[in-house]
């Protein structure tokens, strides 16, 4: 990609510019729709399915390849507030997870296979938007201006040509995925059907254990044949994404005190509270299938199918997928883009998502978003508009690019701990969570939508319509 390529397109009329997008996932799809509602041209590329990855399994454009969930949709939790934010500037995969929403409690689940179907499809009738189904292998095969959103499971070639391109070796951590069950197989004799403090529309399964059998399985675990990463030397391993293996090397109650929490977990069947609880949440929309929320693994597969079936409710449980680890890559964003996620060896190469250093569906999402405004402004010539550090995707875009996070720089998806600190009228620390909580979900809103309103945007409505 030369540099005076860039340099024509700066100056180039909206209309007749084409931006390439490398990947249809979370982040590369909704860059492609927004870029081509403001009157681009995009060609988008997209290797699935004449090259998969490890983890996508069909040739849908936004494939969910783990959970079917993008978190919360409360309007006091982080995730909800970036719901809340990404929906102001018109998210198209919002919109669609809200379409294609399965019953989840507080959080947004959605049929896997219907979302990424209806997302291909509007991707597929957008009249501006052209697909190539190639894989991209090198910088030099595509036209800038340019979005590389090819995420964590990037096609080795391309991944090669971008250590080249930044001049030093990619990050990378692991992943694990959860096993997911053949409803009819759950003997609901033993699971039922509850939310947590019985809060919800009693959407999760739940499966209880005594003492004893507690004891077994985690035995069972600590004993069974771990898949290692064959391509590394030592394993990162995501903490919000971590092996349940990797948990109990941590400590016997670690499954306990995380996804086996029993607490607000009323057993109706003997009226008491479990010693251990394992939750299952529905997969798809006809609630056909369901998988075991937090138990990524990276056991053997004969491992997987033995030790889940001593989970009582599960004895007889048919596993539609299995549990497995993939790698996943990212740039070191702090050292090597700038401030608009654009490479610092060329300002009209952008990078969006998971391979920014964001961790998570929505999060990808997000990003992807944001990138389309920053490479029409770009393209306008104007500088790029920076959401402001008191909303969470102002918050989030500065995790990724801190010039201070860039020696141990983490992937990192959306939490209360990336706004910037909050205190009270006498510039006090406040104490209380949830007042502080409040209080910091107000001011990201506000700040958000004097931004927005500067990008010509307003917001929808609310995140439960
Ligand atoms: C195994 C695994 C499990 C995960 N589980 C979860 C989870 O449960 N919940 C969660 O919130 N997040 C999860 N994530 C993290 C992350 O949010 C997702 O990976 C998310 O899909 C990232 O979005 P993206 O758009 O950046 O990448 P992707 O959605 O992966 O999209 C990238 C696209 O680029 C295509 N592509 C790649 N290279 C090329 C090329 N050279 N040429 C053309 N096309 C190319 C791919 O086929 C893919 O369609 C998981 C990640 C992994 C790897």
């Amino acid at each position: 990609m030369s540099t005076s390529t860039v340099t024509n397109k700066s100056s180039l009329d909206q209309l007749s510019t084409k931006i390439t997008v490398v990947g249809a996932g979370l982040a590369g799809s909704e860059c492609a729709l927004q870029l081509a509602d403001m009157g681009y041209s995009v060609l988008l590329y997209e290797m699935r399915t004449q090259t998969m990855t490890e983890a996508h399994k069909t040739g849908d454009f936004a494939e969910l390849v783990c959970s079917n969930s993008f978190g919360s949709l409360s309007p006091e939790s982080a995730p909800g507030q970036l719901k809340w934010e990404a929906e102001t500037l018109n998210s198209y995969i919002l919109k669609i997870a809200k379409q294609n929403q399965v019953p989840a409690g507080q959080a947004l689940g959605m049929d896997r296979e219907a979302f990424a179907r209806n997302v291909s499809q509007v991707v597929k009738q957008h009249p501006r938007i052209e697909i190539c189904h190639d894989v991209v292998t090198s910088l030099s095969q595509i036209q800038t201006p340019a979005v590389i959103a090819t995420g964590p499971l990037t096609h080795p070639e391309l991944a090669e040509d971008l250590k080249k391109h930044f001049g030093d070796e990619f990050l990378y951590f692991f992943d694990a995925i959860a096993p997911i069950i053949d409803t009819d197989s759950i003997n609901f004799d033993i699971a039922w059907k509850a939310d947590r403090y019985d809060k919800g529309t009693a959407d999760y399964i739940n499966c209880p254990m005594d003492k004893e059998q507690y004891e077994n399985f985690i035995r069972e675990i600590t004993a069974a044949r771990k898949i290692e990463p064959k391509h590394f030397e030592t394993t990162n391993f995501f903490e919000g994404c971590m092996p349940i293996e990797v948990m109990v090397e941590r400590g016997p109650e670690t499954l306990r005190f995380g996804p086996m929490k029993p607490v607000g977990l009323r057993n109706p069947k003997t009226g008491r509270d479990a010693h251990a609880c394992v939750q299952l949440r529905q997969d798809n929309k006809d609630a056909t299938a369901y998988n075991i929320v937090g138990f990524q693994t990276r056991m053997a597969y004969g491992e997987q199918t033995r030790i889940f079936r001593m989970i009582p409710g599960l004895e007889n449980a048919e596993f539609l997928k299995l549990g497995s680890i993939h790698r996943n890559l990212f740039i070191n964003t702090p050292k090597r883009l700038n401030a608009d996620l654009s490479s610092q060896n060329n300002p009209m190469l952008f990078f969006a998502g998971q391979i920014t250093g964001v961790e998570g569906y929505f999060e990808s999402a997000s990003i992807g978003l944001l990138v389309a405004h920053f490479v029409d402004q770009k393209i306008k010539n104007q500088a790029p508009s920076i959401p402001p550090r008191d909303s969470l995707l102002g918050s989030l875009l500065n995790a990724i690019t801190d010039p201070e996070r860039a020696e141990n720089f983490q992937p990192t998806n959306v939490n209360f701990g990336l706004f910037p600190p909050m205190s009270d009228h006498n510039g006090k620390k406040i104490r209380d969570k949830a007042t502080k909580k409040k209080l910091q979900i107000e001011r990201a809103q506000k700040a958000f939508l004097q931004w927005s309103s500067e990008l010509g945007k307003n917001h929808q409505g609310s995140l439960n319509n």
